[in-house]
Order: structure tokens, then sequence, then C-alpha cells
């Protein structure tokens, strides 16, 4: 089957029935790369519920709230699942460190992207390399850098295709699952962060502000994509 018919087939299908239909699809070709986001717990809940042996992936950007790891460990828990975490190479970052200084990202975009590149890009790379389809947990409402989000996609930046099982979803409808079957979330989204990143790089926002508005603060909203979907 082809991206394309695969596409057609899926768009607007329930989020359960398009993780389902993927790993019949791609099966051991298939990786879910999570971030631990409040999306990203939904698609958790549903792939451990329904038993599907479909590996799970993280970075570790080594800047990450501490509420995000204590996440990461419940989350492990919750559901009997081993999340494998991709650190960044370490000689790279030191690197980096020694020139730019441990603060670099607030210099300038071109800085903010190489440490992107560095801490996530790179990482995922390597945490995609065995697979051939990942799962993500994109919403087109999310922001105006994903409003054309697709529930199945071309990944040309990783060579991937990519599927998007929450691609339509609302965000009341992500928060709606998660009070109903009381799935474990980062405490953060209640405090102001819908969206949760680096800690360093991420602050809390207004309910009226755009939902990636908290991301790399000191950015226009078209630069707010750290390269990770293709659209940095
Ligand atoms: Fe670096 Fe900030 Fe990007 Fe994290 S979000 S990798 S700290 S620039």
């Amino acid at each position: 089957m082809t991206t394309e018919q695969l596409r057609n087939e899926l768009e607007g299908r329930d989020a359960e029935h398009i993780v389902r239909r993927a790993w019949e699809t791609y099966g051991t070709s298939l990786v879910f790369a999570t971030s631990l986001a409040a999306e990203d717990q939904v698609i958790t809940d549903i792939i451990a519920r329904n038993k599907w042996p479909i590996p799970f992936v993280t970075l570790d950007t080594g800047r990450l709230f501490a509420e995000t790891y204590l996440l990461l460990a419940e989350t492990e828990k919750r559901y009997g699942i081993k999340i494998q975490v991709y650190f960044p190479d370490r000689d790279k970052v030191e690197a980096m460190v020694a020139e730019k200084g441990i603060n670099l990202f607030y210099d300038s975009i071109d800085n903010r992207k190489q440490c992107c590149h560095v801490r996530k890009l790179e990482p995922l790379k390597r945490a995609l390399a065995p697979y051939r389809v990942w799962l993500c947990g994109l919403r087109r409402e999310q922001s105006v850098t994903r409003a054309a989000v697709q529930a199945v996609e071309e990944d040309t930046a990783n060579g991937l295709v990519k599927i998007n099982p929450l691609a339509s979803w609302k965000e009341q409808e992500v928060w709606g699952y998660i009070a109903a079957r009381q799935v474990p979330y980062n405490p953060l989204h209640d405090q102001g962060f819908p969206s949760i990143g680096c800690a360093c790089c991420t602050r809390a926002v207004k309910r009226t502000e755009d939902v990636r508005s908290g991301r790399w603060g000191w950015e226009q909203p078209e630069h707010k994509e750290c390269g990770l979907h293709g659209r940095s």
C-alpha cells in the first residue's frame, strides 16, 4: 500500500483505528517517538491498552523539566512498558557549549537551531534509524506551523513515513480522553504550559495565546519548530 492510499483511507478516522492500521500495515517497521506531551500520552495509552508491541523511544536533551523525568518513570510503571531514551552526542554538546556558551540559544535563531540539532535532531535520527515509519502526536490545531499536518505524511527530513493519529483532534478531545482514562500527564500542563519542551526554552502562556507561543518565546511564530517535524 502506498503512503497516499493509506492517507486516503485513514484521514478522518478515529485515533485508535489509525494506530491499529499503522501496526497492521507496517508491523516491526513502526516506532512511536513520544515527547510525553499530553497528545503522546494518549497514543501511549492506546498502544499499551491494546498491547500492540510497538517500541517507544524518547529524547533526553539534558535540559528537560524535572516534571518530565518524573512522568517518564510514572508512565513506564503505569503501563508496564519500556521507553528507550536517546541522548545527545557528548562530544558535540561539549564542543558547542565550549564555543558558544551554555545558553547559546538565547543569542540567535541560528544558535537555537544548532542546539536543537545537536540535542534533538541528531539523537532522533539515531532513534528512528532502524524503522521506516513513526507515530507522532502532532495536531493541526496546535500552531500555524502545524496547520497542514495530515494523518499520514512523508517525512522527507528523516526519509520516513510519519503517522499522526491525532491530526484532527481538538484540545478538548485530548483532555477529555486523558480524564476519562486517567492517563498520567505532565502537571506543568495545569500551570499554563500547553506545549512542554526544554525548561530553558519554554514558558507558561495565557489561554488566549497560540499553544506554541511558550516555546522559544523570543522568536516569531513561523520559526517555532526545531526541525523534528521537518518544518524548521
Ligand atoms: Fe536547545 Fe532549547 Fe532546542 Fe532544547 S529547545 S534543544 S535547550 S535550543
